[in-house]
């Protein structure tokens, strides 16, 4: 990806001071979204980063992840499912309780979601301190799945959280500081 396709889309994405609590900078993909020749770029190459990792399933993290699986499992032709949060999902359950700044959060995968050892690649739109996408790969670990990779649209290199990955490659468009 050259520097300039780079800039293109970090000119579409919206920065919202102190949302959702004061000193929290929010890159907002809506103004993302809404504009059709960007979104479409966007997915284009999601597709072109994604493809390489022969996945057979994208696992979407609730809720903004969900925006871009859909559409690149359809680019694909790979299946996907849903990460949410506790207690939203019909059936029987697999889910893992992870540590945040304060307190904790749960996520939750369909039992049967992944057949053992399928190659899934989690989506998400960003990534900052990585507990999100860390947590992600530990419950598909626990379901069975062989997790291949991570994308994101947007990545905060500065908070570390690549490194929290144990080695899964997380792929990006837009990189800040
Ligand atoms: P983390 O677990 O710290 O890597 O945070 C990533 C998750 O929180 C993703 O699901 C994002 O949607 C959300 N998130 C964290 N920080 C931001 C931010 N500055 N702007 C938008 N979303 C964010």
């Amino acid at each position: 990806m050259t520097v300039r396709e780079e800039i293109d889309l970090k000119s579409f994405i919206r920065h919202i001071p102190d949302f959702p609590k004061p000193g929290i900078l929010f890159y907002d993909i809506s103004t993302l979204m809404r504009n059709p020749d960007a979104w479409q770029m966007a997915m284009g190459r999601l597709a072109r980063q994604i493809a390489p990792l022969r996945p057979d399933v994208l696992a979407a993290v609730e809720s903004r992840g969900f925006l871009t699986a859909a559409p690149l499992a359809d680019r694909l032709g790979c299946g996907m499912l849903m990460l949410r949060k506790r207690g939203k999902l019909p059936g029987r359950t697999v889910s893992h309780t992870y540590d945040l700044e304060y307190g904790s959060d749960t996520l939750e995968i369909q039992e049967d979601a992944v057949l053992p050892g399928q190659r899934v690649v989690i989506m998400d739109d960003l990534l900052a301190t990585g507990g999100t996408l860390a947590a992600s790969a530990t419950l598909l670990r626990k379901a069975g799945a062989n997790v291949v990779g991570a994308s994101v649209l947007m990545e905060l290199t500065g908070l570390g959280g690549r490194a929290r990955m144990d080695g899964v490659p997380v792929t990006t468009l837009m990189s800040y500081e």
